[in-house]
């Protein structure tokens, strides 16, 4: 039986109670009935570690489908064409992909390359007249975003950041509970999010491919994970980089950095983002009524949480299955997950990083 079938019948024993509108459990409740709605064809873009996984998950999706591939290197093509039964007027390269614009059996481009491609790239898809899913971060900087938003609205098409989270069960539920109060006023977050890097040579160690070190990487889910934890967008930010070994970690590529958020309501969030130490998955918040802890918070899962009304016990499902049928939804049905995926949503990330790398520059506290 497959994950999505399993999740579907626990889902009626475990999400009772639960308010299900807008989020994945309301989708998936719908959809033990058979469906025989549009299917979203995908190409993806960049047949790298994270495209391979995102290939994969789409296999139990059923509102999306891959349908064909953006690759410069044309041994991958020809493996991802006889894996996923891909026709060749589907394949393209990285020079002769606007001719994805009359190709009518494609619908989406999803964007997997390096952090530094993603503002062009998603660009010429939208140009394309092809709605764009792009990986997080969205762009380097927030002005990249920017324009990614504006060149979509202009082509009347979405952009959709791939913040897989925002369609995971546990992390939903508890969102549900803290809209719902469970938590009382929400007082404090804390984001730990690292992992230890290695070779030295890879695109993620290279400013132009990367537009920074860890932050962009990693440290983003602990910023956007503040946000849809709390609630709140920040009023300020302050931080603290550290950098152990700068021949690995050179000019604008972040190692370590210590951050905080204030926000409106007065709450604080203390985070850690690094490429230097390991077992960093780890959310907690506390409010006035009660509390979460989460770890791992963000991996691959399966979470694993509690709160002080126990433990978390929403069923896994893999997370891309779960996020492209989601974005299927969204970009076909109008459902919107209970936090945002649009590219609003990415600026809001990107803006807090240029403000952390600022605010680390010049040690003051920086005004969001
Ligand atoms: P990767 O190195 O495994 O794959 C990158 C792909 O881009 C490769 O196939 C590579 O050939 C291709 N590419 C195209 N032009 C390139 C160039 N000029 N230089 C280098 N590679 C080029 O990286 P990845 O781990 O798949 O990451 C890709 C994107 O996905 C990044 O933006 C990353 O942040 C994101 N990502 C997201 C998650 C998530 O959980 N949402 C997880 C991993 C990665």
């Amino acid at each position: 039986m497959s994950s999505r079938r399993n999740f579907i019948e626990k889902l009626s024993i475990t999400a009772v109670g639960l308010p299900l509108l807008h989020s994945p459990a309301q989708l998936f409740a719908s959809s033990t009935e058979p469906y025989d709605g549009p299917i979203l064809k995908v190409a993806i873009m960049g047949l790298g570690s994270y495209g391979t996984r995102v290939a994969k998950a789409m296999e139990d999706c059923k509102r999306a489908k891959l349908v064909g591939v953006i690759s410069g290197t044309p041994s991958k093509i020809k493996k991802w064409q006889s894996k996923y039964n891909l026709p060749d007027k589907n394949c393209y390269n990285y020079e002769n992909f606007d001719a994805i614009k009359d190709n009518p059996d494609i619908d989406a481009v999803y964007v997997i390359t390096p952090n530094g491609l993603h503002k062009d790239q998603s660009i010429r898809v939208a140009e394309a007249g092809k709605h764009v899913i792009c990986e997080k971060p969205m762009g380097v900087n927030a002005e990249e975003g920017q324009a990614m938003v504006d060149a979509c609205n202009a082509a009347n098409v979405k952009l959709l950041i791939g913040y897989r989270m925002h369609f995971e069960p546990k992390t939903v539920a508890v969102i549900q509970m803290r809209k719902d109060g469970a938590f009382g006023e929400t007082k404090f977050f804390q984001g730990q999010s690292g992992f230890t890097i290695g070779d030295p040579t890879q695109w993620r160690l290279n400013k132009e491919l990367s537009g920074g070190g860890a932050m962009m990487d990693i440290g983003i889910y602990s910023i956007n994970g503040a946000r849809y934890m709390l609630g709140e967008e920040p009023a300020w930010v302050t931080a603290q980089e550290t950098k152990t070994n700068p021949e690995k970690f050179k000019e604008g590529i972040d190692e370590t950095i210590q951050f905080q958020m204030g926000f409106p309501s007065g709450a604080v969030a203390n985070c850690l983002s690094t490429y230097n130490m390991n077992n960093l998955d780890r959310f907690f918040m506390t409010g006035s009524k009660g509390f979460v802890e989460m770890q791992p918070s963000t991996g691959y899962g399966p979470i694993e949480g509690k709160t002080h009304k126990g433990k978390l016990t929403q069923p896994h499902v893999t997370h891309q299955t779960l996020q492209m049928d989601g974005m299927a939804a969204l970009i076909f049905e109008g459902v919107q997950p209970i936090v945002p995926v649009d590219g609003e949503e990415g600026v809001k990330d990107m803006k807090i990083i240029d403000a952390i790398f600022l605010a680390a520059k010049t040690r003051d506290k920086v005004m969001l």
